[in-house]
Protein backbone atom coordinates (compact mmCIF):
# COMPACT_ATOMS: atom_id res chain seq x y z
CA UNK A 1 0.00 0.00 0.00
CA UNK A 2 1.58 3.63 -0.86
CA UNK A 3 0.47 6.32 1.51
CA UNK A 4 -1.87 7.48 -1.00
CA UNK A 5 -4.00 4.39 -1.11
CA UNK A 6 -4.10 5.07 2.64
CA UNK A 7 -4.90 9.25 2.32
CA UNK A 8 -8.48 10.23 2.89
CA UNK A 9 -10.11 11.16 -0.61
CA UNK A 10 -12.38 13.90 -2.33
CA UNK A 11 -14.21 12.90 -5.62
CA UNK A 12 -11.43 14.49 -7.46
CA UNK A 13 -9.23 10.83 -6.71
CA UNK A 14 -9.19 7.26 -6.89
CA UNK A 15 -12.31 5.83 -5.14
CA UNK A 16 -15.11 3.65 -5.31
CA UNK A 17 -17.74 6.58 -5.51
CA UNK A 18 -17.81 9.44 -7.96
CA UNK A 19 -19.96 12.32 -7.65
CA UNK A 20 -22.45 13.07 -10.62
CA UNK A 21 -20.48 15.37 -13.17
CA UNK A 22 -21.47 16.12 -16.57
CA UNK A 23 -18.88 16.57 -19.37
CA UNK A 24 -19.08 17.49 -22.84
CA UNK A 25 -17.50 19.19 -25.61
CA UNK A 26 -17.79 20.19 -29.01
CA UNK A 27 -14.99 20.63 -32.28
CA UNK A 28 -14.33 24.32 -33.51
CA UNK A 29 -14.65 22.68 -36.85
CA UNK A 30 -17.12 24.62 -38.33
CA UNK A 31 -19.90 26.78 -37.82
CA UNK A 32 -22.66 25.49 -35.09
CA UNK A 33 -25.33 23.81 -36.79
CA UNK A 34 -29.39 23.60 -35.26
CA UNK A 35 -28.32 19.91 -34.77
CA UNK A 36 -25.31 20.89 -32.43
CA UNK A 37 -27.67 23.39 -30.83
CA UNK A 38 -30.59 21.08 -30.42
CA UNK A 39 -28.83 17.62 -30.06
CA UNK A 40 -25.71 19.33 -27.21
CA UNK A 41 -26.64 23.07 -26.18
CA UNK A 42 -29.70 23.37 -25.50
CA UNK A 43 -29.74 19.76 -23.29
CA UNK A 44 -26.16 21.25 -21.55
CA UNK A 45 -28.22 24.43 -20.37
CA UNK A 46 -31.02 22.48 -19.10
CA UNK A 47 -28.12 19.88 -17.03
CA UNK A 48 -26.39 23.28 -15.82
CA UNK A 49 -29.89 25.17 -14.46
CA UNK A 50 -30.62 21.87 -13.04
CA UNK A 51 -27.88 22.48 -10.67
CA UNK A 52 -25.37 19.71 -12.00
CA UNK A 53 -21.49 20.13 -11.74
CA UNK A 54 -20.96 21.10 -15.45
CA UNK A 55 -17.81 21.47 -18.21
CA UNK A 56 -17.97 22.16 -21.11
CA UNK A 57 -15.75 22.22 -23.55
CA UNK A 58 -14.45 23.62 -26.88
CA UNK A 59 -12.33 20.59 -28.29
CA UNK A 60 -9.91 22.21 -30.99
CA UNK A 61 -7.75 19.64 -30.52
CA UNK A 62 -10.32 16.74 -31.84
CA UNK A 63 -10.82 19.95 -34.37
CA UNK A 64 -7.34 19.83 -35.96
CA UNK A 65 -7.47 15.93 -36.98
CA UNK A 66 -8.69 17.08 -39.83
CA UNK A 67 -6.95 20.09 -41.57
CA UNK A 68 -8.19 23.25 -40.38
CA UNK A 69 -6.92 26.60 -41.36
CA UNK A 70 -5.19 28.40 -38.09
CA UNK A 71 -6.98 31.58 -38.44
CA UNK A 72 -10.24 30.40 -39.46
CA UNK A 73 -9.78 27.67 -36.21
CA UNK A 74 -8.89 30.22 -33.48
CA UNK A 75 -12.35 31.97 -34.96
CA UNK A 76 -14.29 29.12 -35.04
CA UNK A 77 -13.23 28.24 -31.35
CA UNK A 78 -14.24 31.15 -30.35
CA UNK A 79 -17.37 31.32 -32.05
CA UNK A 80 -18.48 27.90 -30.17
CA UNK A 81 -17.57 29.89 -26.93
CA UNK A 82 -19.98 32.17 -28.18
CA UNK A 83 -22.53 29.47 -28.75
CA UNK A 84 -22.41 28.15 -25.31
CA UNK A 85 -22.49 31.89 -24.04
CA UNK A 86 -25.16 33.17 -25.93
CA UNK A 87 -27.71 29.73 -25.13
CA UNK A 88 -27.45 29.93 -21.69
CA UNK A 89 -23.99 28.58 -20.47
CA UNK A 90 -23.05 30.59 -17.72
CA UNK A 91 -18.95 30.67 -17.41
CA UNK A 92 -19.34 30.80 -13.13
CA UNK A 93 -21.80 27.75 -12.29
CA UNK A 94 -20.29 25.72 -14.96
CA UNK A 95 -16.63 25.50 -16.08
CA UNK A 96 -16.01 26.52 -19.75
CA UNK A 97 -12.50 26.64 -21.82
CA UNK A 98 -11.40 25.49 -24.50
CA UNK A 99 -9.39 21.84 -24.74
CA UNK A 100 -5.45 22.80 -25.59
CA UNK A 101 -5.57 25.18 -22.62
CA UNK A 102 -5.23 22.43 -20.70
CA UNK A 103 -2.52 19.70 -21.42
CA UNK A 104 -3.54 17.42 -18.79
CA UNK A 105 -5.71 16.10 -21.96
CA UNK A 106 -3.37 14.97 -24.18
CA UNK A 107 -0.99 13.59 -21.90
CA UNK A 108 -4.05 11.70 -20.78
CA UNK A 109 -4.71 10.79 -24.56
CA UNK A 110 -1.25 9.24 -24.97
CA UNK A 111 -1.82 6.67 -21.84
CA UNK A 112 -5.25 5.85 -23.17
CA UNK A 113 -3.84 4.96 -26.37
CA UNK A 114 -1.68 2.40 -24.69
CA UNK A 115 -4.92 0.97 -22.88
CA UNK A 116 -7.32 1.04 -25.57
CA UNK A 117 -6.61 -1.44 -28.57
CA UNK A 118 -6.49 -1.12 -32.23
CA UNK A 119 -9.10 -3.81 -32.67
CA UNK A 120 -11.67 -1.26 -30.47
CA UNK A 121 -10.63 1.36 -33.15
CA UNK A 122 -11.02 -0.55 -36.22
CA UNK A 123 -14.81 -1.29 -34.58
CA UNK A 124 -15.89 2.71 -34.67
CA UNK A 125 -18.07 3.66 -37.48
CA UNK A 126 -18.07 7.20 -37.23
CA UNK A 127 -14.03 6.91 -38.53
CA UNK A 128 -15.37 4.29 -40.83
CA UNK A 129 -17.99 6.48 -42.41
CA UNK A 130 -15.88 9.59 -42.30
CA UNK A 131 -13.02 7.90 -43.92
CA UNK A 132 -14.77 5.70 -46.71
CA UNK A 133 -12.58 4.45 -48.80
CA UNK A 134 -9.75 6.94 -48.19
CA UNK A 135 -8.76 5.58 -44.14
CA UNK A 136 -5.10 5.52 -45.42
CA UNK A 137 -4.66 9.13 -46.24
CA UNK A 138 -6.63 10.13 -42.23
CA UNK A 139 -4.48 11.60 -39.89
CA UNK A 140 -3.51 9.20 -36.99
CA UNK A 141 -5.39 11.64 -34.76
CA UNK A 142 -8.43 11.65 -36.37
CA UNK A 143 -8.56 7.39 -36.05
CA UNK A 144 -7.39 7.53 -32.54
CA UNK A 145 -9.23 10.57 -32.04
CA UNK A 146 -11.82 8.44 -29.54
CA UNK A 147 -9.32 7.84 -27.52
CA UNK A 148 -8.42 11.54 -26.34
CA UNK A 149 -12.36 11.53 -25.99
CA UNK A 150 -12.03 9.31 -23.51
CA UNK A 151 -9.32 11.20 -21.63
CA UNK A 152 -11.41 14.64 -22.04
CA UNK A 153 -14.12 12.95 -20.16
CA UNK A 154 -12.21 11.15 -17.70
CA UNK A 155 -9.71 13.33 -16.28
CA UNK A 156 -12.87 14.74 -14.76
CA UNK A 157 -13.79 11.68 -13.36
CA UNK A 158 -17.58 12.25 -15.28
CA UNK A 159 -20.53 10.13 -14.72
CA UNK A 160 -22.54 11.81 -17.63
CA UNK A 161 -22.15 12.95 -20.55
CA UNK A 162 -25.05 14.03 -22.26
CA UNK A 163 -24.23 13.89 -26.54
CA UNK A 164 -26.32 13.00 -29.83
CA UNK A 165 -26.90 9.80 -31.19
CA UNK A 166 -23.95 10.13 -32.93
CA UNK A 167 -20.95 9.84 -30.12
CA UNK A 168 -23.03 6.99 -28.30
CA UNK A 169 -20.58 4.47 -29.46
CA UNK A 170 -17.40 6.46 -28.55
CA UNK A 171 -18.85 6.86 -24.69
CA UNK A 172 -19.19 3.33 -25.02
CA UNK A 173 -15.94 2.87 -25.88
CA UNK A 174 -14.54 5.47 -22.91
CA UNK A 175 -16.33 3.05 -20.31
CA UNK A 176 -14.08 0.52 -22.11
CA UNK A 177 -11.12 2.46 -21.53
CA UNK A 178 -11.94 2.89 -18.02
CA UNK A 179 -12.82 -0.59 -16.99
CA UNK A 180 -9.68 -2.05 -18.65
CA UNK A 181 -7.51 0.54 -17.05
CA UNK A 182 -9.05 -0.03 -13.36
CA UNK A 183 -8.53 -3.83 -14.30
CA UNK A 184 -5.04 -4.00 -15.62
CA UNK A 185 -3.96 -1.84 -12.85
CA UNK A 186 -6.05 -3.44 -10.22
CA UNK A 187 -7.53 0.42 -9.21
CA UNK A 188 -10.70 2.20 -9.19
CA UNK A 189 -9.61 5.56 -10.70
CA UNK A 190 -12.04 5.96 -13.54
CA UNK A 191 -15.91 5.78 -13.26
CA UNK A 192 -18.03 3.91 -15.61
CA UNK A 193 -19.53 7.24 -17.18
CA UNK A 194 -23.08 7.17 -19.09
CA UNK A 195 -23.78 8.74 -22.43
CA UNK A 196 -27.03 10.67 -22.19
CA UNK A 197 -28.52 10.67 -25.30
CA UNK A 198 -32.28 12.16 -24.73
CA UNK A 199 -35.09 14.57 -25.71
CA UNK A 200 -36.69 14.70 -29.39
CA UNK A 201 -33.64 15.50 -31.43
CA UNK A 202 -30.73 13.68 -30.23
CA UNK A 203 -30.26 13.17 -34.24
CA UNK A 204 -30.61 16.00 -36.44
CA UNK A 205 -31.03 15.03 -40.28
CA UNK A 206 -29.59 16.71 -42.96
CA UNK A 207 -32.33 19.01 -44.64
CA UNK A 208 -31.00 17.46 -47.99
CA UNK A 209 -30.72 13.90 -47.14
CA UNK A 210 -32.66 12.41 -44.52
CA UNK A 211 -30.06 9.16 -44.19
CA UNK A 212 -27.47 11.42 -43.21
CA UNK A 213 -27.25 13.49 -40.12
CA UNK A 214 -26.78 17.34 -40.06
CA UNK A 215 -23.23 18.14 -39.61
CA UNK A 216 -20.78 21.47 -39.47
CA UNK A 217 -18.61 20.20 -41.41
CA UNK A 218 -21.18 18.77 -44.38
CA UNK A 219 -20.17 19.86 -47.85
CA UNK A 220 -23.35 22.02 -48.85
CA UNK A 221 -24.30 24.88 -46.69
CA UNK A 222 -28.13 23.86 -47.50
CA UNK A 223 -28.30 21.05 -45.96
CA UNK A 224 -28.24 22.44 -42.23
CA UNK A 225 -28.97 25.24 -40.26
CA UNK A 226 -26.51 27.38 -38.69
CA UNK A 227 -27.00 28.74 -35.76
CA UNK A 228 -25.92 32.52 -36.86
CA UNK A 229 -28.14 32.18 -40.39
CA UNK A 230 -30.29 35.18 -40.98
CA UNK A 231 -34.00 34.73 -40.88
CA UNK A 232 -33.85 34.67 -44.79
CA UNK A 233 -31.49 32.02 -44.77
CA UNK A 234 -33.47 29.74 -42.61
CA UNK A 235 -36.57 30.55 -44.57
CA UNK A 236 -35.23 29.68 -47.56
CA UNK A 237 -33.55 26.57 -46.29
CA UNK A 238 -36.60 25.02 -44.63
CA UNK A 239 -38.55 25.87 -47.90
CA UNK A 240 -35.95 23.91 -50.10
CA UNK A 241 -36.14 20.90 -47.79
CA UNK A 242 -36.38 17.65 -48.93
CA UNK A 243 -39.91 16.32 -47.98
CA UNK A 244 -41.99 13.94 -49.92
CA UNK A 245 -45.11 14.89 -51.01
CA UNK A 246 -47.82 13.86 -48.70
CA UNK A 247 -49.23 15.83 -46.10
CA UNK A 248 -48.23 15.17 -42.60
CA UNK A 249 -50.41 11.90 -40.98
CA UNK A 250 -53.05 11.65 -38.20
CA UNK A 251 -50.51 9.72 -36.02
CA UNK A 252 -46.69 9.16 -35.03
CA UNK A 253 -47.08 5.42 -37.03
CA UNK A 254 -47.19 7.57 -40.02
CA UNK A 255 -43.89 8.96 -40.23
CA UNK A 256 -42.11 5.58 -39.73
CA UNK A 257 -41.03 5.24 -43.25
CA UNK A 258 -40.80 9.02 -44.22
CA UNK A 259 -37.26 10.05 -42.80
CA UNK A 260 -37.51 13.65 -43.70
CA UNK A 261 -40.62 14.30 -43.07
CA UNK A 262 -40.18 12.41 -39.56
CA UNK A 263 -37.09 15.21 -39.06
CA UNK A 264 -39.13 17.97 -39.62
CA UNK A 265 -41.56 17.56 -37.04
CA UNK A 266 -38.66 16.25 -34.66
CA UNK A 267 -37.34 19.84 -35.30
CA UNK A 268 -40.65 21.43 -34.73
CA UNK A 269 -40.82 19.30 -31.63
CA UNK A 270 -37.40 19.99 -29.90
CA UNK A 271 -38.12 23.81 -30.81
CA UNK A 272 -41.07 23.75 -28.52
CA UNK A 273 -40.36 21.49 -25.82
CA UNK A 274 -42.96 18.96 -27.05
CA UNK A 275 -42.66 15.77 -27.83
CA UNK A 276 -43.39 14.88 -31.85
CA UNK A 277 -46.79 13.29 -31.16
CA UNK A 278 -48.02 16.27 -29.96
CA UNK A 279 -46.77 18.35 -32.74
CA UNK A 280 -48.38 15.08 -35.01
CA UNK A 281 -51.60 16.36 -33.17
CA UNK A 282 -52.00 19.97 -33.88
CA UNK A 283 -50.78 19.26 -37.00
CA UNK A 284 -52.22 16.58 -38.63
CA UNK A 285 -53.11 16.36 -42.32
CA UNK A 286 -51.51 20.03 -42.82
CA UNK A 287 -49.44 20.19 -45.84
CA UNK A 288 -45.68 21.48 -46.22
CA UNK A 289 -47.08 25.08 -47.28
CA UNK A 290 -48.08 25.60 -44.29
CA UNK A 291 -45.74 23.16 -42.06
CA UNK A 292 -43.06 24.30 -43.58
CA UNK A 293 -43.26 28.19 -42.81
CA UNK A 294 -44.15 27.51 -39.45
CA UNK A 295 -41.31 25.80 -38.46
CA UNK A 296 -38.97 28.47 -40.28
CA UNK A 297 -40.96 30.93 -37.96
CA UNK A 298 -40.70 29.09 -34.93
CA UNK A 299 -36.31 28.50 -35.79
CA UNK A 300 -36.33 32.07 -36.09
CA UNK A 301 -37.67 33.25 -32.76
CA UNK A 302 -35.72 30.77 -31.27
CA UNK A 303 -32.29 31.07 -32.51
CA UNK A 304 -32.62 34.93 -33.94
CA UNK A 305 -31.83 36.28 -30.01
CA UNK A 306 -28.79 33.87 -29.54
CA UNK A 307 -27.02 34.62 -33.21
CA UNK A 308 -27.49 38.44 -32.15
CA UNK A 309 -26.28 37.92 -28.17
CA UNK A 310 -23.24 35.51 -30.36
CA UNK A 311 -22.11 38.45 -32.90
CA UNK A 312 -22.14 40.93 -30.25
CA UNK A 313 -19.51 38.45 -28.26
CA UNK A 314 -17.64 38.08 -31.29
CA UNK A 315 -16.96 41.89 -31.39
CA UNK A 316 -15.08 41.21 -28.45
CA UNK A 317 -13.04 38.29 -28.54
CA UNK A 318 -10.45 39.05 -25.40
CA UNK A 319 -13.28 38.73 -23.54
CA UNK A 320 -13.98 35.29 -24.94
CA UNK A 321 -10.41 34.91 -24.06
CA UNK A 322 -10.46 36.25 -20.59
CA UNK A 323 -13.28 33.39 -19.99
CA UNK A 324 -11.91 30.73 -21.53
CA UNK A 325 -8.78 31.11 -19.79
CA UNK A 326 -10.46 31.51 -16.35
CA UNK A 327 -12.51 28.49 -16.83
CA UNK A 328 -8.85 26.37 -17.93
CA UNK A 329 -7.75 27.71 -14.77
CA UNK A 330 -10.77 26.28 -12.56
CA UNK A 331 -10.58 22.78 -15.06
CA UNK A 332 -6.64 22.11 -14.34
CA UNK A 333 -7.69 22.58 -10.69
CA UNK A 334 -9.41 19.13 -11.58
CA UNK A 335 -7.38 17.91 -14.03
CA UNK A 336 -3.53 17.91 -12.60
CA UNK A 337 -4.48 15.83 -9.37
CA UNK A 338 -6.74 13.02 -11.36
CA UNK A 339 -3.61 12.82 -13.97
CA UNK A 340 -0.96 12.95 -11.28
CA UNK A 341 -2.74 9.97 -9.33
CA UNK A 342 -3.09 8.29 -12.94
CA UNK A 343 1.07 8.88 -13.73
CA UNK A 344 1.33 7.56 -9.82
CA UNK A 345 -0.85 4.36 -10.70
CA UNK A 346 1.13 3.64 -14.07
CA UNK A 347 4.93 4.19 -12.49
CA UNK A 348 5.73 7.16 -14.12
CA UNK A 349 7.98 8.83 -11.92
CA UNK A 350 7.70 12.06 -10.43
CA UNK A 351 4.18 14.18 -11.22
CA UNK A 352 2.72 12.38 -8.30
CA UNK A 353 5.63 13.70 -6.21
CA UNK A 354 4.11 15.70 -2.97
CA UNK A 355 0.64 15.06 -3.75
CA UNK A 356 0.89 11.54 -2.77
CA UNK A 357 2.95 12.13 1.10
P1 LIG B 1 -18.35 17.60 -37.43
O1 LIG B 1 -19.03 17.48 -38.75
O2 LIG B 1 -17.11 18.44 -37.50
O3 LIG B 1 -18.11 16.28 -36.74
P2 LIG B 1 -20.71 17.98 -35.80
O4 LIG B 1 -21.81 18.86 -36.27
O5 LIG B 1 -20.90 16.51 -35.90
O6 LIG B 1 -19.37 18.44 -36.52
P3 LIG B 1 -19.44 17.71 -33.20
O7 LIG B 1 -18.54 18.78 -32.68
O8 LIG B 1 -18.83 16.47 -33.77
O9 LIG B 1 -20.43 18.39 -34.29
O10 LIG B 1 -20.46 17.28 -32.06
C1 LIG B 1 -20.81 18.17 -30.98
C2 LIG B 1 -22.06 17.65 -30.28
O11 LIG B 1 -23.20 17.85 -31.13
C3 LIG B 1 -22.03 16.15 -29.96
O12 LIG B 1 -22.67 15.96 -28.70
C4 LIG B 1 -22.86 15.54 -31.06
O13 LIG B 1 -23.43 14.31 -30.69
C5 LIG B 1 -23.91 16.62 -31.26
N1 LIG B 1 -24.45 16.58 -32.62
C6 LIG B 1 -23.75 16.75 -33.77
N2 LIG B 1 -24.56 16.67 -34.83
C7 LIG B 1 -25.80 16.41 -34.34
C8 LIG B 1 -27.07 16.20 -34.95
N3 LIG B 1 -27.20 16.23 -36.27
N4 LIG B 1 -28.14 15.98 -34.15
C9 LIG B 1 -28.01 15.94 -32.79
N5 LIG B 1 -26.84 16.11 -32.16
C10 LIG B 1 -25.74 16.35 -32.92
MG1 LIG C 1 -19.27 15.20 -35.35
Amino acid sequence: MTPADDAPRDHTEAGPRFSPRVFSGIKPSGGLTLGNYLGAIKRFVETQNAGTDSIFCVVDLHAITVWQDPGELARATREVAAGYLASGIDPERAILFNQSQVHEHAELGWIFNCVARVGWMNRMTQFKEKAGKNAEKQSLGFYAYPSLMAADILLYLATHVPVGEDQKQHVELTRDIAAKFNHDYGVEQFPLTEPVIEGPATRVMNLRDGSKKMSKSGESDMERINMTDDADTISKKFRKARTDPAPLPETLDGLADRAEARNLVGIYAALTDRTAGEVIAEYAGAGWGTFKPALADLAVDKLSPIAAEMRRMMDDPAEIDRILARGADRAREIAAPVLARTYEIVGLVGRGRGRSA
